[in-house]
């Protein structure tokens, strides 16, 4: 038995087996019974075999496109992925260690990197870029099949807790609630946040426990005391008919699939019975089924321009591109279909091979893009508008920064549906994500059918923080003062002008953030399908007009931090009196 003390930031005592992430939720690692060995080591050889198959083809293509010279990078990649001291000791991993495959693939790399970083040789050393590249390749991969955090817990025998060296929000957005008991992490900074999520989520955490997680075997029984701060591992069996004593009656309280995939699901109500509209993003047709499954209300928003990783523009003729959108439409109908034009960059437009998120230079852009290349943009928008009577078609454009690109747009659509005899076919709105538009959103509004807010660039641009840059990623704040103004002027811009406003950023799919968004005037929020079950359980038990006070208060203080405490305040006393389960 042992004991260890942290800081308690949800009360309540709960006592489950525990289950541990670690790698900050990006690479989790959980333990594999004995007789799943061999379908991790069968799911490990099938992601190779697909990654084999993608670095060919990408090495095709570019050989005999404009990009021939860049085709040999990828034979250093082609030649890691063959190596037996990469996957070989993968595969080792998973045998020996009994750990899932994603992580002995992660464990692999970092022992490579090791290795390479020793090596003095230049040309050698530099190949540690691609090792991370077919590291992350192998990992999508073993994504795609399975075996992701969300999935982890089915494989698991009844509720269990979890030990984490840092709950991030998307991980705690894509849990199975209804199946976690409480949790503890390493991590103490950020406690309020946390916080706020292990309250919103109505589990009992402790949190700053420095190294609990690798302290912790996955399966070991550990009682954790929200109340006392405290976690128990390996408890007593006074212990454990303590805690027992003390654990409150589970609520039952499914984050499962919502309504069934068949039916359109009704909007969400907070608990004070206002409609809140669930919506998904998608970067591909194949993950139509997830969106559906999750009781999404539609797609909120259509990443279109990852339609290019997987074949050239030229060849994304507007007859293919017709043939895509009408499959989204239909396959989805009669649910509402939000199709972002492509959002690149010159660069990426030029030589796609993925679209490269962490080049985050604005440049010339999304929107301001494609009036540079008009014949991109008529191309997407003629296929677009004739798919358009197929189902629910909104249209959007990306990294607005101007009432003129906005009209200059727009005029471009009425063109294109004059030439296809269809005018004024569909919604055409803007995304806020810059803060141009959003500073300027009343006179946006009067040029926009709808307006989306994208967080992830919003937050960005406005505090002029590279969030993929981990020198600064610390100031990456959504609750920066600044960030929670501008959300206000844009919702205020939007109802004045009698236009829809959703969030389509992380910061949507955030636990902790539902509330205050919803507080600022959001009524529709679409996010990654896995996020919609645990985005639609909290959502039940917000009262708007609360939500509404609270940010109200908010707007008036002056640093995140503050606002991070009042949100967490606002929670603890809103369930004073309530034992959290
Ligand atoms: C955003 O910026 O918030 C957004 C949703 O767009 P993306 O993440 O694709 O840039
Ligand atoms: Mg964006």
């Amino acid at each position: 038995m042992q004991r260890l003390t942290g800081i308690p930031v949800s009360p309540g005592v709960v006592v489950g087996r525990a289950v541990v992430l670690t790698g900050h939720a990006d690479v989790v690692r959980f333990p594999i019974p004995p007789d799943r060995v061999e379908h991790e080591l069968e799911q490990l050889d099938q992601a190779r075999a697909r990654s084999h198959a993608q670095l060919e083809e990408i090495r095709a293509r570019l050989a005999s496109g404009p990009g021939h010279d860049l085709a040999p990078l990828f034979d250093a990649q082609l030649l890691i992925l063959d190596d037996s001291m990469f996957m070989g000791r993968a595969r080792d991993i998973v045998r020996h260690e009994r750990v899932n495959a994603a992580w002995a693939v992660h464990r692999a790399y970092e022992e490579l990197c090791a290795v390479f970083a020793t090596v003095e040789d230049p040309y050698l050393r530099e190949r540690d870029s691609d090792l991370a590249d077919v590291a992350g390749r192998i990992r999508m991969n073993l994504r795609r099949a399975g075996g992701w955090a969300a999935d982890l817990l089915r494989d698991v025998d009844g509720p269990a807790v979890l030990i984490a060296d840092e709950l991030t929000a998307s991980l705690a957005a894509q849990m199975d609630w209804s199946r976690v008991l409480g949790f503890a992490t390493d991590a103490g900074g950020r406690t309020h946040h946390t916080a706020i999520l292990a309250r919103s989520l109505k589990v009992p955490a402790v949190v700053g426990l420095r190294d609990l997680s690798r302290r912790v075997s996955p399966g070991t029984a550990v009682v954790i005391d929200g109340t006392a701060g405290t976690v128990t591992l390996d408890p007593s069996p006074a212990d454990i008919d303590d805690a027992r004593r003390q654990a409150p009656a589970r609520r039952r309280a499914s984050t499962g699939a919502g309504p069934s995939a068949a039916s359109v699901p009704a909007p969400t109500l907070t608990a004070d019975g206002i409609a809140i509209r669930l919506e998904a993003n998608l970067e591909r047709l194949e993950d139509v089924p997830a969106l559906l499954e999750a009781g999404a209300e539609g797609i909120g928003l259509f990443r279109s321009e990852f339609l290019l990783a997987e074949r050239s523009p030229e060849r994304l003729t507007e007859e293919r591109q017709y043939e895509i959108y009408r499959e989204l439409l239909t396959s989805v109908a009669p649910r509402r279909v939000t199709v972002r034009t492509f959002d690149l960059d010159e660069r990426q437009l030029s030589r796609w091979a993925g679209r490269d998120r962490r080049d985050t230079r604005p440049g010339r852009r999304g929107l301001r893009l494609g009036l540079a290349h008009p014949d991109v943009l008529r191309t997407q928008l003629r296929a677009l508008l004739r798919a358009a009577p197929l189902g629910q078609l909104r249209v959007m454009f990306p990294f607005v920064t101007s009432v003129e690109e906005m009209r200059m747009a727009t005029a471009v659509v009425r063109e294109v549906a004059d030439e296809l005899g269809r005018p004024g076919a569909v919604p055409v709105g803007a995304m806020v994500e810059v803060p141009s538009a959003a500073l300027a959103a009343d006179l946006l509004a009067r040029e926009s059918a709808f307006f989306t807010v994208g967080t992830n660039d919003l937050i960005q641009y406005t505090l002029a923080v590279d969030r993929t840059d981990e020198r600064v990623s610390d100031l990456y704040e959504p609750l920066h003062p600044a960030v929670v103004r501008l959300l206000r002027l844009v919702r205020r811009a939007a109802t004045r002008s009698k236009i829809d406003a959703s969030v389509c950023g992380e910061m949507a799919s955030d636990p902790a953030m539902i509330g205050l968004l919803i507080g600022l005037g959001f009524r529709e929020f679409s996010m990654t399908p896995s996020a919609i079950p645990v985005a639609r359980r909290l959502i039940q038990d917000v009262r708007a007009a609360d939500a509404r006070r609270t940010a109200g208060e908010v707007l008036r203080l002056a640093t995140a931090a503050d606002i991070e405490q009042h949100l967490f305040d606002a929670l603890a006393a809103a369930s004073r009196g309530s034992v959290p389960r």
